[in-house]
Order: structure tokens, then C-alpha cells, then sequence
């Protein structure tokens, strides 16, 4: 079976990320791959495992934004390949969708297109249910689990994480998934797999190789704001015994009628 990976590239969760003059700007943090993603690239890993097959990481970006498919590559993925185009400055969430859906369709041949359950930069989470939708497949969001999966039938079953509990859905391939942390730990890259994404030579795919006119963006941010500084007061309670604290805490909480 062939699996295309979507994987993006954000700044380091560990970055203070900040706004400056309506701008999003996170110092000299490196962008990595998007924690959410190496889930996604475990599952595709894990399937491509069970029941043979290539998995294709496939990122949307600036020409030297490779880390997060090499990332995958270090991971284990069997290929990888960035789309980069001046002509896709600005791009929105419609626009990313038409240009990774065309992508997969150059590639060919997928059974199952996976991506995280949403980046950690623009958290719109939005990716999979509308590359499903252009492609005409079904869209399986938020799998924390594949029950059973019939390459030859094209069938799979999977359950999805609701606020309700799981959900078991049965659907042809191929499909689109999101994929959550249920599915297990990513595993960390090998040496090996280090070694070989390090010197691996990336394809950067044109948006006229990709046989499409580039995507208008409809929706634009033309500022973005820090949240509001909050007012925050503490105070450490002290006392001679655990219940003396917590006799002192509870009058503080009933005082300030949090209970
Ligand atoms: C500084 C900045 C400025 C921006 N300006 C605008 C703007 O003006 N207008 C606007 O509409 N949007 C803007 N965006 C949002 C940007 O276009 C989104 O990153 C993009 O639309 C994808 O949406 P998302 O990140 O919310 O993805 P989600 O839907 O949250 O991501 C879900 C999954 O989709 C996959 N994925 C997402 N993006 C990619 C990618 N590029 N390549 C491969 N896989 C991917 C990953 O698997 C990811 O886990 C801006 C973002 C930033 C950081």
C-alpha cells in the first residue's frame, strides 16, 4: 500500500512566540516538525509495517523549509517530498488544501492520505476534512485506532475519538485521516535513519508541476494580537500542619466565593 504522510512545519513548541507590529515572530527558534505530525508518521509507519508498503512524507513551504520531511524521512518514511513556490506567499487554509490534494494526485497510487489532528501554529485543524473533499474521498478525522484495514478490498474500519467516547466507522480507501495520540508514541529517528535523510536530495515540486494555477488566498490576517495580560496575585499559605493549610486555603476559596 502507498501512504502520503502531510506533515508541516511550525516554530519549536519551546519558542516564546510573541507578536510584533501585527506580526507572528518567534526569534531565532527553529522550525520543526509539527508534534502532531510524528503521530501521523508513526501510524503510517506502524500500517506500512503490518502490511507492506511506502510511505511518501509530503510538506507545503518555504524552498528550505525540509526539516520536517527529513524529519519523517529520519523516521522511517520512504520518500519525501516539499511543494515550494513563490507564487504561494500568503497562501490560506483553502489554498493549502487545493495545492496538498494535488500533490497527493501527482504522486499517485495513495490507499490513505494522514495528517496530524491540527498544526500548533495556526490550529485550524482543518486540513484533512478539506484535501478529503477535493479529492472526493471519505474524510476519517480525530482515528485514534485502525480496527482492520483490507488493502485488496479497499475497506477499512477504524474509531474515532469523540467528547462522547469512540466511534467505529467502516469506510472505503482510499480515505483521508487525521490521526491523534492514541495511536501510540512516535518513535525516536535511528541513527541510521538520521544518516540517510541528512544526505537525502529533497524533490521541490512547482505549483505548475503540480499541473494547477496557484491558489488566491480569500482570507487574509492582517493582524494578529498577543492575548490580554491578566492581573495575577500569589500567595504561598503557611501553617503547622497540612490541616492548618488547608483549613486557611478553604476560608481563602469561601471567602473569595470561588465555592
Ligand atoms: C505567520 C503566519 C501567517 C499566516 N497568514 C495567513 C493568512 O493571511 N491567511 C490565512 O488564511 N492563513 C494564514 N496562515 C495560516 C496558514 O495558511 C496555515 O498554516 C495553513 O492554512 C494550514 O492550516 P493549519 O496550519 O491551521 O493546519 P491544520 O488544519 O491545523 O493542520 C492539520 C494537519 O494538516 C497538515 N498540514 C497543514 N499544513 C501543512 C503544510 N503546509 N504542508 C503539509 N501538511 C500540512 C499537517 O498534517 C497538520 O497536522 C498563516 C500562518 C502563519 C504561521
Amino acid at each position: 500500500m502507498k501512504i502520503v504522510v502531510c506533515v508541516k512545519q511550525v516554530p519549536d513548541s519551546a519558542a516564546t512566540v510573541t507578536v510584533e507590529n501585527g506580526q507572528v515572530v518567534w526569534g531565532d527558534a527553529p522550525l520543526v516538525i509539527n508534534p502532531w505530525d510524528e503521530y501521523a508518521v508513526e501510524a503510517a509507519l506502524k500500517l506500512t509495517e503490518e502490511h507492506g508498503g511506502d510511505v511518501v512524507a509530503l510538506s507545503m513551504g518555504g524552498e528550505d523549509e525540509k526539516e520536517a520531511v527529513k524529519h519523517a524521512l529520519a523516521m522511517g518514511s520512504s520518500e519525501a517530498i516539499l511543494v515550494s513556490d513563490p507564487a504561494l506567499k500568503g497562501i490560506d487554509a483553502g489554498g493549502t488544501a487545493k495545492v496538498l490534494a494535488a500533490a497527493v494526485q501527482k504522486i499517485g497510487d495513495a490507499d490513505m492520505v494522514i495528517f496530524g489532528r491540527q498544526s500548533i501554529d495556526s490550529d485550524s485543524g482543518l486540513m484533512a476534512s478539506q484535501v478529503a473533499r477535493i479529492l472526493g474521498w471519505p474524510s476519517l478525522t480525530l482515528v485514534a485506532a485502525i480496527d482492520a484495514l483490507n488493502v485488496d478490498d479497499k475497506q477499512t474500519r477504524v474509531e474515532r475519538n469523540t467528547e462522547e467516547g469512540r466511534q467505529v466507522i467502516e469506510s472505503r480507501l482510499p480515505a483521508v485521516l487525521s490521526i491523534t495520540k492514541d495511536f501510540g508514541e512516535p518513535r525516536y529517528p535511528s541513527f541510521m535513519g538520521i544518516r540517510k535523510a541528512s544526505r537525502a536530495e529533497v524533490p521541490v515540486w512547482s505549483v505548475a508541476e503540480l499541473g494547477i494555477a496557484a491558489p488566491e488566498a480569500v482570507i487574509s490576517w492582517p493582524e494578529v494580537m498577543n492575548p490580554p495580560t491578566r492581573e495575577v496575585t500569589t500567595e504561598i499559605i503557611s501553617g503547622g500542619s497540612p490541616q492548618e493549610i488547608a483549613e486557611t486555603l478553604a476560608e481563602k476559596i469561601i471567602a473569595e466565593k470561588v465555592l
